[in-house]
């Protein structure tokens, strides 16, 4: 999602790479879900996510887009859709009057922690695009937690395989830059919602084979569409 953020504002003024330490180290969250609640449609779901996602709770996409999970606020929907940029893209769900994840479980811990959303990982970091490649920011304001310890960047994300990860998001962004401008420049409405269909069924709707890896999927579904 595009943002015009003053990085002098938001951040401590500087960038950072996946080997860096930043003081971000909140003890576990303890007692705190706050970034968990009210995050609107921001959570943006990448396919990363979705594999990880329908692999570990057995549920394709469109199960999970029509799942209602019934919880203390009456039945809850998991997954949203919406336009981003010109493109229609999954998000979670907030739900109920106090807006919270439907993942968020009663004790206020992350019910798939495991398997998290990339955005869920980042917090309170987030990724500043230049020059064909990406670096990471500390949003120094968003999470409140006090007496804040230093870690490692690619240790806070807990993702395998970090590089072929960081390339994967690299190439989405470039891809989603480039599909978005194709839209938002066209005036065929046809043409722009069968892009925005077509990239939603390729990347999200169509299933992954979880016998095979990721990213050699990722892949083959970016050929598919350029
Ligand atoms: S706001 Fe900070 S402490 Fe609270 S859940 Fe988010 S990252 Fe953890
Ligand atoms: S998926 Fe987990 S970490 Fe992410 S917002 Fe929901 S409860 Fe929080």
């Amino acid at each position: 999602m595009k943002r015009n953020i003053d990085m002098n504002e938001v951040s401590d003024g500087k960038l950072y790479t996946a080997n860096d330490m930043v003081k971000m180290g909140c003890n576990d969250c303890s007692g705190c879900s706050d970034c968990c609640t009210g995050m609107g449609s921001s959570i943006l779901l990448d396919p990363y996510d979705i594999y990880q996602m329908t692999k570990n709770l057995n549920r394709s996409f469109d199960q999970l887009m029509s799942c209602n999970l019934v919880g203390e606020e009456g039945t809850l929907r998991v997954i949203g859709l919406d336009i981003v940029d010109g493109l229609i893209l999954p998000h979670l769900n907030m739900a109920g009057v106090r807006e919270r994840c439907t993942f968020l479980n009663e004790e206020g811990r992350c019910s798939i922690h495991g398997f998290r959303p990339g955005f869920c990982r980042l917090f309170p970091l987030g990724r500043i695009y230049e020059n064909g490649t990406f670096h990471y920011f500390h949003q120094v304001y968003e999470c409140k937690k006090s007496h804040r310890t230093k870690v490692k960047v690619n240790k806070w994300l807990g993702i395998p395989n970090l590089k072929k990860y960081e390339q994967f998001v690299l190439d989405w962004h470039d891809f989603l830059e480039t599909a978005g401008a194709e839209v938002r420049g066209s005036s065929d409405e046809n043409a722009v919602k069968q892009t925005g269909l077509s990239l939603l069924y390729v990347f999200y709707r169509k299933p992954y084979d979880f016998q095979r890896d990721f990213y050699e999927q990722f892949y083959e579904k970016l050929e598919e569409l350029i």
